[in-house]
C-alpha cells in the first residue's frame, strides 16, 4: 500500500517539551520488477547544496557549522559501529543498520560553475523557513525572498531558515517532490551541535528529516495501532514516543522501538535505522531520487573519522592522523553540556595526545573539534 502524505514534520516545537560497520556482503536490492540496483555494501554518495537564509546579513550559520553537521549527517548515515555502543539496549545492537549513504557538498552549482555548495541569502521576511499559508515555501524561491532552489532532481537542498513559529524542522517526501518543492529546512538552532539549544542539540534533526527526504515515516504515522510505516522490521506503536523513554516500552502488543531515528525522541536518545530502513532509503536513492547520486565526494575539505586513528588512554585519547605530519593543528575539547574544557595549538606533527594537560576527565560522552590545514573535523568520543 503507497501511503501518501503531503509533507511530513518533524518535533512538534515545544522547548525543553547502527556492528562491524556496515555487514559487507555481495546482496542485492531489487525493485518490484525485480531489477538489481546496487550491492549493498556500496556506498551511494549524494549530491548536497545548503542554503542559508537569514535576516542577519552577517549570518549565524559558519561553513565550519556546515562541515560540522555534513559529519554529524555522514556518521549516522555511512560510519556507524553499533554493535558494542553501551548505551543502546542490546535488542536494538542487533537490529541497527547503516545506510551506507554519503552525503557530498556538490563541486558544480547548476549552470556548471564551481561552488562551495554554501549559498548565503539576505531576507526581509520573517520565519522564511515556515510554510506560508500551509503551503508555500517562500524560503525556495527568489521572488519571494528565499533563494530558487537548485534543480531538486540533482541536489538534495537543504535550507537552514527562520522556523519560530512552525517545527525544528520539515523534509518533502519523495512521492511530493516537484521542480520547485523538495528538500528540507531546518531551523539553524537545531542545526549542528548547539548546546543552547538541548535536548535538539546534536545535530539529529536533520538525520531525522533526511530519512523523510528518503521515503521513511515515523514509526506511527497517525499516532494508532492503525497504521505502520510500511516498514517490515519496525512495530508497530501506538505513538511515536517524545523525550527519552526508560527501555523497554511497550505499545500495540509489541515491543516499541523508542531509540529509532523516525521517533521523536530527544537528540542523545535517537540512535538507529533498522536494516528495513535502510533498505527503503537505499532503494529511493537508486529509483525516484536517482539523479541526485554521484561517483563520489571530490574537492571535500571536511574529514571522516577514517583519516584519524583513536586510542583510548587512561587519561584521554591519542589521535593518530593516517596523512603526512600536520604543520598546525588547533583543538577544542568539549563536554557533552558543551563546556570547554581545553584547547591547545600542536606544530608539526601527527600524533597527538588529547588533553594535552594531564588532566582527569570524568567518563562521559566528549566532542573534540580539529582545525587543521584549512580541514575540519569533529569527532565525538567515549571516554
Ligand atoms: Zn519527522
Amino acid at each position: 500500500m503507497k501511503i501518501h502524505i503531503f509533507i511530513v514534520c518533524c518535533f512538534i516545537f515545544s522547548l525543553p517539551s547502527k556492528s562491524q560497520r556496515c555487514q559487507a556482503g555481495q546482496q542485492f536490492i531489487h525493485t518490484s520488477d525485480g531489477a538489481k540496483l546496487s550491492p549493498r555494501d556500496q556506498t551511494l554518495y549524494v549530491q548536497t547544496v545548503f542554503h542559508i537564509i537569514s535576516e542577519d546579513s552577517s549570518h549565524s550559520i559558519s561553513n565550519d557549522k556546515i562541515f560540522q553537521q555534513l559529519q554529524i549527517l555522514n556518521d549516522f548515515y555511512s560510519n556507524r559501529n553499533l554493535s558494542q555502543d553501551p548505551t543502546l539496549p542490546e535488542v536494538y545492537r542487533k537490529l541497527a543498520a547503516c545506510p551506507k549513504i554519503h552525503f557530498c557538498l556538490a563541486n558544480m552549482d547548476p549552470l556548471g560553475n564551481p561552488t562551495t555548495a554554501i549559498t548565503k541569502t539576505q531576507t526581509t521576511i520573517q520565519n522564511i523557513g515556515c510554510r506560508q499559508n500551509m503551503t508555500t515555501y517562500f524560503v525556495m524561491k527568489e521572488s519571494l525572498g528565499g533563494i530558487d532552489i537548485w534543480d531538486p532532481a540533482k541536489y538534495l537542498n537543504i535550507f537552514i531558515a527562520d522556523r519560530a513559529d512552525c517545527t525544528l524542522g520539515e523534509a518533502v517526501l519523495p512521492e511530493d517532490a516537484t521542480k520547485s518543492k523538495d528538500g528540507i529546512i531546518i531551523d539553524p538552532r537545531f542545526f549542528g551541535y548547539n548546546f543552547l539549544h538541548s535536548p535538539y542539540h546534536l545535530g539529529l534533526t536533520l538525520v531525522h528529516e533526511v530519512g523523510h527526504y528518503l521515503g521513511l515515516l515515523h514509526l506511527s504515522p497517525n499516532e494508532n495501532c492503525s497504521s505502520d510505516d510500511g516498514i517490515s522490521d519496525t512495530p508497530i506503536q501506538e505513538t511515536n514516543y517524545r523525550d527519552c523513554p526508560e527501555y523497554p516500552q511497550f505499545s500495540c502488543g509489541n515491543e516499541a522501538m523508542v531509540q529509532n531515528i523516525m521517533c521523536l525522541v530527544d537528540d542523545y536518545c535517537m540512535k538507529f535505522f533498522t536494516k528495513g530502513q535502510c533498505e527503503r532509503m537505499r532503494t529511493v536513492l537508486l529509483t525516484q531520487r536517482a539523479n541526485v547520486t554521484m561517483n563520489n565526494c571530490q574537492s571535500q575539505n571536511i574529514d571522516s573519522k577514517d583519516d584519524w586513528r583513536i586510542i583510548n588512554i587512561y587519561d584521554g585519547w591519542l589521535l593518530k592522523y593516517q596523512g603526512n605530519p600536520i604543520s598546525a593543528l588547533h583543538y577544542k575539547l568539549f563536554n557533552i553540556n558543551g563546556q570547554l574544557i581545553h584547547h591547545h595549538t600542536f606544530r608539526d606533527q601527527q600524533t597527538f595526545y588529547i588533553p594535552e594537560q594531564g588532566l582527569t576527565l570524568p567518563s562521559g560522552v566528549y566532542i573534540i573539534e580539529l582545525n587543521y590545514e584549512n580541514r575540519y573535523s569533529v569527532l565525538k568520543l567515549i571516554h
